[in-house]
């Protein structure tokens, strides 16, 4: 039987067994019950929905969210919502690869989108299934583009010397045991032509006692030495920067390591000039950069619920950065598209400016260009703004 809430909060996280830890994360409709309280009509709703994207949330997480608010962000972020249902809706066409990784992929878990980056899937499992998470068809299902071999990956980057930085991503690769980890990241040690490698990882936010490893974090210490290691990772609230994360982050700057956070803007979580400010300030206050803020993209069983349109979206960030001081808003507002990263500069009158910074190979001329749409009541993607002119 689950703990319940008071008991949650009488567990020292910081003193569990990371391993034995994840044993307890709750995955199923009747564990949460006894969390949340549920009727049977959602029990039944729930149910159906972790048949088709398994539900896997922390103990530690779960004491974040408060069980009476059903509007919790925290509760938004972790726990199943019968929205989860809508394929499509009014928000209009979704996808279940909006990035274009299923196109990029080039075998032994390698996505080479663009000629300086190569993204490692090391694995499939997180230690929490968040509920607007993009990759959603990849993460907690078995697949085949799991890394099984990463020193064919390895082999893969060093045959191509354009590539400049590695992305070891996921699932979260901080789920491996740390010496899975250290092979793998042994065999990019001696690669030349990379600058930099980038440990992809949501589990400062969800579980930052795996963080307080010390092998690990004696090991990256070594690593970074060599090569300059970051971890981007994802803070989507301020209520998600608790003592235990600041600590969690603690140890990876102690190691020499940067920390960069890539938030996403999603209705019912951040999608407030307020929110998004303390999110920001909470930030800094604890080291990490802010770095990106993603357009939620048009998933199938994420955009429904979870995105802002572009025309209330750009004029929360602006209000946003305008209470801001320069270190809190150096965040850029981005649409990770398939034809490469877009930033949302701002908006001038009805018309969206926007500035291509990455392109595919195939279309140099596309990299660095400035694209101008027009604003519709509920666009939310690229390709649901008509295309116009700056003078028009
Ligand atoms: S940790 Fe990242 S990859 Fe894993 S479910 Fe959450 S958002 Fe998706």
């Amino acid at each position: 039987m689950l703990s319940t809430k008071n008991q949650l909060h009488s567990i020292d996280f910081r003193k569990v067994n990371w391993q034995d830890e994840l044993k307890n994360n709750v995955t199923s409709i009747d564990e949460l019950d006894a969390y949340i309280p549920l009727s049977d009509e959602d029990k039944e709703t729930l149910h159906n929905i972790v048949k088709m994207h398994p539900m896997n949330i922390p103990r530690y997480y779960l004491s974040l969210l408060d069980p009476n608010n059903p509007d919790d962000p925290i509760r938004r972020l972790a726990i199943p919502s019968a929205e989860e249902l809508v394929v499509a809706g009014s928000m209009g066409e979704t996808t279940t690869d909006p990035y274009g990784d299923d196109k990029h992929n080039k075998g032994n878990g390698i996505l080479h989108k663009y000629p300086y980056s190569a993204l490692v899937v090391a694995t499939e499992y997180c230690s929490m299934y968040c509920r607007h998470c993009f990759r959603k068809r990849m993460v907690g299902l078995p697949n085949n583009q799991t890394v099984e071999n990463f020193q064919n990956a390895a082999r893969y980057i060093a045959e191509h010397k354009e590539i400049t930085n590695v992305i070891i991503s996921g699932g979260d690769p901080f789920m491996l045991p740390t010496p899975v980890l250290k092979q793998m990241l042994d065999s990019l040690r001696e690669i030349d032509h990379i600058n930099y490698v980038r440990i992809g990882s949501r589990v400062p936010v969800v579980f930052p006692m795996r963080l307080f490893d010390d092998e690990l974090l004696s090991y990256l210490k070594e690593f970074n030495r060599e090569k300059a290691l970051y971890v981007p990772t994802h803070f989507n609230h301020s209520r998600e920067i608790s003592p235990l994360a600041r600590d969690g982050v603690l140890g990876l700057r102690e190691a020499g390591i940067t920390v960069n956070n890539q938030a996403v803007l999603l209705k019912g979580v951040n999608d407030n000039a307020d929110d998004l400010a303390e999110l920001m300030n909470g930030l800094v206050r604890i080291g990490v950069n802010p770095y990106y803020l993603y357009q939620c993209m048009p998933v199938s069983r994420v955009r429904h619920h979870f995105q802002v349109p572009l025309k209330e979206g750009v004029d929360i960030v602006s209000h946003a950065k305008s209470l801001l001081d320069g270190y809190a808003k150096r965040f850029k507002f981005i649409m990770g598209h398939d034809i490469g990263k877009i930033e949302i500069c701002g908006r001038f009158g009805n018309k969206l400016i926007l500035s291509q910074i990455h392109s595919r190979p195939e279309h140099p001329e596309e990299s660095s260009r400035i694209l101008v749409r027009e604003l519709t009541e509920n666009g939310g993607w690229l390709d649901d703004l008509p295309e116009c002119d700056f003078a028009s």
